[in-house]
């Protein structure tokens, strides 16, 4: 079945008075690669949480296939809905074979967690993200890179329709920062969906099907790579401290924009 998330007017107020989403619009249908974009405390995590039903907005309607997020029994919700944090905050004393294996716990029958079957998806997933080395490994003895693999490779072996990834390459070298986005353009076709929030506006150019730019809570802009990727778009929300271009590659012609010390290149 085709996963379709919408969000609607989302608010979210933290305890203490930060407004930290301030009447949110958000579709994420089959196919698409939404990248979120945006400055540090613009809303990002938040609505990722909000979508994902780990935070309650304070206002709006948040629903999954017409049903509202929220009320879906966490079960239900985690075949339906993956979701990648940034980081962990506490790190599991766990070795990463049984650590990824926990993302087939929405899947097995009762009783039935951690059938060879179950064992054998958890190892193919950390293949997939080039982790498979440290499956022995526990958790708390991998770098920040290694710890991002294996979080995303957790995130495939639940084998939801849609993913939802916090910042999922700020810690990677470039070869698996773009390993990460294929994998996530192929979880994205047919059925599958992925919305990325990221500071890199070089890989959301790359992959992005549509992007969304928060600023104080509020989705400023949303359209394609060529929409949003430009000075009028950008410049109002992050200032003048990036250089545009362009790279013509196969025939096509993508932007990439560089954090630049003294403002526009001319
Ligand atoms: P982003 O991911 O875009 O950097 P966040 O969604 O994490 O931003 O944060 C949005 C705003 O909410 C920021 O002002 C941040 O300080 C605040 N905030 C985030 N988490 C909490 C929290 N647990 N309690 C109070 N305020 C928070
Ligand atoms: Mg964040």
């Amino acid at each position: 079945m085709v996963a379709r998330l919408v969000a609607r007017g989302v608010c979210h107020t933290y305890p203490g008075g930060v407004r930290a989403l301030d009447g949110v619009d958000v579709e994420l249908a089959a196919g698409e690669v939404l990248v979120v974009i945006g400055p540090n405390g613009s809303g990002k995590s938040t609505l990722l949480r909000c979508l994902a039903g780990l935070l309650h907005a304070s206002a709006g309607t948040i629903t999954l296939d017409g049903a509202p997020v929220a009320s879906l029994p966490a079960r239900q919700r985690a075949r339906a809905m993956a979701v990648v944090p940034q980081y962990l905050p506490a790190l599991p004393d766990l070795k990463v074979v049984d650590f990824v294996l926990g993302g087939r716990y929405a899947h097995a029958r009762r009783f039935a967690f951690g059938r060879s079957e179950d064992l054998a998806l958890a190892r193919a997933a950390l293949g997939r993200a080039d982790a498979a080395q440290w499956a022995e490994r526990t958790m708390n003895e991998l770098s920040g890179g290694q710890r991002q693999r294996v979080l995303f490779a957790r995130a495939l072996a639940q084998d939801a329709r849609l993913v939802l990834f916090d910042e999922p390459t700020s810690s990677l070298d470039p070869e698996h920062q773009l390993a990460a986005f294929e994998s996530i353009a192929s979880l994205s076709r047919g059925q599958g969906a992925s919305l990325v929030v990221t500071h890199d506006l070089n890989l959301a150019s790359q992959f992005a099907t549509r992007i969304l730019l928060l600023a104080d809570g509020k989705a400023v802009a949303t359209g394609s790579v060529s929409d949003i990727l430009r000075p009028s778009v950008l410049e109002p929300v992050y200032g003048r401290c990036l250089h545009f271009g362009r790279i013509e590659s196969g025939g096509a012609s993508r932007p990439f924009v560089l954090p630049w010390s003294g403002g526009p290149v001319q």
